[in-house]
């Protein structure tokens, strides 16, 4: 959604804007109009410097390096621009967007209605991690706070998938040796029914780290959404219809 607002605002979608705001703002052109649709929706991504072999991302703990710590790869060109950069899209907005809609909320409940089977294993709420993880008290900061996952009806669970494609072969390249393209990382979001879980509107890609060669510190990549989760551990605000 983000890369659409950014990249490829239809006419229908400009107009759309322009409805949106009732006359009250002049929208010259589809730049505005999508400037205007990532400030209310909170879906704009955000551009991070990575190696120009795709080995890390230069956050967190790799932040100040000028140099691939893995292929010793200089992050910047001669002009001192990134040689490379990937995107990354907040899952905060989209999830707050989904307890608008009565319909996505039911299916959020679906997490409740689950009983585990010590015996059988259905789906993933059956499995040991998971239930263990509901009876833990969750800790920010080595702090342990009040309260458990999932105690809430509306707390979420996420779990994080990583494939490579290529657009001369699809997903499942590497078993064809041809390069990757480039690589998702994608939610899937636990709360939902297994039959739903997997379905395109309800899978959330987080970034699209630049091929052709696979992530090598896959962590780096990932720890943006590492902070993003640690953040809102203690909860977010959000509207619930
Ligand atoms: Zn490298």
């Amino acid at each position: 959604m983000a890369l659409k607002i950014r990249n490829q605002l239809t006419r229908k979608t400009y107009k759309g804007v322009q409805k949106l705001t009732k006359g009250h703002m002049v929208i010259r052109s589809k730049y505005v109009a999508g400037q205007v649709l990532e400030h209310t929706s909170g879906l704009a991504f955000q551009v991070y410097d990575c190696c120009l072999n795709s080995c890390v991302c230069f956050a967190g703990e790799f932040e100040s390096l000028t140099v691939c710590l893995l292929c010793s790869k200089p992050r910047y060109d001669s002009q001192q621009k990134a040689q490379n950069q990937f995107r990354y899209i907040p899952i905060i907005p989209c999830l707050q967007v989904m307890f608008r809609e009565q319909d996505v909320i039911e299916l959020l409940h679906y997490r409740l209605q689950c009983k585990a089977h010590p015996n059988r294993i259905n789906d993933m709420w059956d499995g040991m991690n998971l239930q263990e993880l509901l009876n833990k008290n969750i800790k920010i900061n080595g702090q342990l706070q009040g309260y458990t996952y999932g105690e809430l009806d509306t707390d979420i669970f996420l779990t994080l998938t990583c494939n490579g494609i290529s657009i001369h072969k699809g997903i499942g390249a590497q078993h064809s040796k041809t390069e990757y393209a480039c690589f998702l990382l994608e939610l899937i979001i636990l709360n939902l029914p297994p039959e739903v879980q997997t379905q395109d509107c309800y899978v959330y890609s987080l970034d699209i780290i630049p091929g052709p060669h696979e992530p090598k510190h896959l962590d780096s990549f990932c720890w943006l959404f590492y902070l993003e989760c640690m953040c809102r551990l203690q909860g977010i605000q959000t509207y619930n219809s």
